[in-house]
């Protein structure tokens, strides 16, 4: 097995949960990389030899992105739609049947490459590991080859039949496909279930018989929730333990607690609300109150056509007030954890060797250079893929 000795890192992100500061930051850093695995982190002057070197000339190396919530799998795009949103139009949940219409109609070779694309672009970006939704499909058949398409790229699929009623359907006739025939279809290619828990889409009556479906056959629950406004949907998240619950825009002191209390991680997407001119999640508030919080793209053709963590970063940092350490970890190992994941988000002895090298001396430049491509290199699996 060939190591590397990554070398000269102003500053090495390892989130060693050991670590004193959040980010277990260790300055003028080496990182060794074995085979595909993270084998040693420390100072660059206790560093042991390698079969090969690579100076990074001064620059940051950080876990790459972990994406936790996004939809790749679509035809189409929505651009008239923004363009009328920025003009003064509000956004409602029923824009995603004009994806719907584009994706049936799209074959399989086009929505593979479509997803390639997009995935490219986030490597382009710092994101190593992305979640993939279907739920643009919304019947049997679209849902389940739209996870089939998300396969090929990403362990990490979610069924999401459940993301709006379409058109001319009758709401319980609707549910019971997805808990039925649809869910049969798709459980082969999907890990995940979701729900859009929101006025105009599902209600918490509805998420819970989805989500229950999806357990009895083996896929884990997560949910859309409190997007567009106050609704149950995080509290349910919360009362059934889920990993994690997307969106939480609308919260009340209650959902807080819940969500304190429960452990289950807040998702927050401020690519949304920068693409929706919504108001954006009280992280501040969250992170105070001892939640767990982490940040992913939502990228979609609808709310949020950006599929760059970087930007993602730079948002929460200004516009939801988290500090730059915080909001690069909620990117990166809290990203990990709302995919139940400890191989990833992480550069310590043991795990996946997905990281990227910036073009800046520390995570800081992520937010105080908005809109700058600082990523450099990308590595995956300790190959290196940008
Ligand atoms: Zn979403």
């Amino acid at each position: 097995m060939t190591s590397t000795l990554i070398t000269n890192i102003a500053e090495l992100v390892t989130n060693d949960p050991e670590a004193d500061d959040l980010l277990g930051a260790i300055p003028d850093a080496a990182l060794v990389v074995e085979g595909s695995r993270v084998a040693w982190v420390g100072r660059a002057v206790d560093a042991p030899d390698a079969d090969e070197r690579l100076d990074v000339g001064g620059r940051a190396v950080l876990p790459g992105f972990v994406d936790s919530h996004s939809h790749l799998v679509f035809a189409g795009d929505r651009a008239q739609e923004f363009a009328a949103r920025m003009a003064g139009e509000s956004y409602a949940a029923g824009g995603i049947r004009t994806t719907v219409a584009a994706t049936r109609a799209a074959t399989d070779e086009q929505l593979t490459a479509h997803v390639a694309r997009l995935v490219q672009e986030m490597r382009r970006q710092g994101t190593t590991t992305v979640e993939i939704k279907s739920g643009y499909g919304l019947t049997t058949r679209d849902e389940a080859r739209s996870l089939a398409v998300a396969r090929q790229f990403t362990e990490e699929t979610t069924f999401l039949g459940a993301h709006v009623v379409p058109a001319d359907t009758d709401p319980a006739a609707y549910v019971a496909l997805v808990t039925g025939p649809m869910l049969e279809a798709a459980a082969p290619h999907a890990k995940w279930i979701d729900v859009f828990c929101e006025r105009g889409a599902f209600d918490d009556d509805q998420a819970r018989v989805i989500l229950a479906a999806g357990r009895a056959h083996g896929l884990l629950p997560r949910l859309h929730a409190n997007q567009l406004g106050p609704g149950p949907g995080v509290r349910l998240a919360a009362e059934l333990g889920l990993t994690a619950v997307d969106h939480c825009t609308y919260l009340d002191d209650a959902d807080v607690a819940a969500l304190r209390d429960s452990g289950t991680i807040a998702t927050l997407l401020p690519g949304v609300e920068f693409s929706t001119r919504q108001p954006y999640p009280d992280a501040r508030a969250l992170l105070d109150a001892g939640v767990r919080v982490a940040i992913a793209s939502d990228c979609n053709p609808g709310s949020s056509f950006s599929s760059s963590l970087p930007l993602c970063v730079a948002l929460a940092v200004r516009e939801m007030r988290m500090t730059p350490a915080e909001a690069v970890h909620a990117a990166t190992a809290m990203g990990a954890r709302a995919l139940g994941r400890d191989d990833i988000g992480a550069l310590t002895p043991g795990k996946r060797a997905d990281l990227m090298v910036l073009d800046a001396p520390s995570h800081v430049h992520l937010a105080y250079r908005p809109g700058v491509p600082l990523v450099r290199s990308v590595w995956l699996g300790g190959r290196a893929a940008v």
